[in-house]
């Protein structure tokens, strides 16, 4: 198993780690309960032991009118802070390496299968997502009292559905009867998605993921980058093949949706095209990888 399997596995348990569960029949709250994680893990999973960064923006979005009546509004430096020191030091790497409904949807991928190609205007799709379901509506979508609500969580994200949804229904039996068409919709999302996974590299994260949206954004002025060198890639498209996000590295590094996972980097290229830069420290491809290909093109 590879070091990035190794760190998702771990980073599943840690994002989920409240094993108690079964036996309070409720989800965590204690202190950690506080903390921003990573990537996306539903608040109300009943084994999170964080919260999920794009629940608690809209959460802060959607409290953002009454504080403001009540003369207490605070500028969310909280959450915008967690997620933008995130994205400036590793741009959208924690999607390839901390989240764990990315990892759920590169597991599923590996069941054999024909693979499909999806046309690349869908991945703009998310931003739409992060606009409107994330940002507008919980802001300007008000009750009498002035709150706005949690529009992505409520309608639409399949990791709520998979991770809090379904099992509260099984721990606590009550909850069965205020299932409504709510549910069943958000369950039809969660069900359309894991089959498209099983065909297409992560489909979930390319054309919906709003936390993927935010972190994409910072892709080509964070601190951690890579680099693509035109003078010695050959286009053989081993990258792209490779690519559990479907990206054409040979037409460019840090594109929005490179989730930096270094497969290309470590595994892909065998024409030291690729290299890494932390600030304006470069680590450069492995030699050895390069000779080999030259041995065995002789
Ligand atoms: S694997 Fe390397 S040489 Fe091949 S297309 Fe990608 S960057 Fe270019
Ligand atoms: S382009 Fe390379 S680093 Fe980026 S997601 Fe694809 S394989 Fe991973």
């Amino acid at each position: 198993m590879s070091v990035r399997r190794w760190i998702q596995v771990v980073a599943t348990f840690l994002s989920n780690g409240y094993l108690m569960f079964p036996f309070t029949r409720n989800i965590y709250q204690g202190r950690l309960k506080s903390l921003c994680l990573p990537g996306l893990n539903c608040y109300s999973c009943p084994a999170a032991t964080g919260a999920c960064p794009l629940g608690s923006l809209q959460t802060f979005l959607a409290n953002v009118r009454p504080g403001f009546d009540a003369g207490k509004f605070h500028p969310g430096f909280y959450v915008i802070g967690t997620l933008g020191l995130i994205g400036s030091l590793a741009g959208r790497m924690p999607c390839a390496w901390l989240c764990p409904f990315g990892f759920l949807q590169e597991l599923i991928h590996k069941i054999p299968s024909r693979k499909l190609e999806i046309p690349s205007f869908l991945s703009r799709f998310k931003y739409i997502f992060l606009v409107v379901f994330v940002v507008l509506l919980p802001l300007f979508i008000l009750d009498p009292y002035g709150y706005g609500t949690t529009w992505f969580c409520k309608h639409i994200c399949p990791a709520g559905t998979l991770e809090a949804g379904l099992p509260m229904l099984i721990l606590q039996p009550s909850l069965r009867d205020l299932v409504g068409i709510l549910f069943y919709s958000k369950l039809t999302i969660l069900f359309i998605l894991l089959a498209a996974m099983v065909f297409i590299r992560r489909p979930f994260c390319r054309m919906i993921c709003p936390l993927g949206a935010i972190y994409s954004l910072f892709n080509r002025a964070s601190i951690f980058r890579m680099i693509h060198d035109p003078d010695a890639c050959v286009k053989c498209k081993k990258c792209y093949l490779d690519c559990p996000m479907g990206v054409k590295f040979y037409e460019g590094a840090n594109q929005p949706d490179c989730i930096r996972c270094l497969k290309c980097y470590t595994e892909s290229c065998r024409y030291g095209a690729i290299s890494l830069e932390f600030g304006t420290y470069r680590v450069m491809p492995d030699p050895t990888r390069k000779k080999d290909t030259l041995q065995e093109s002789n």
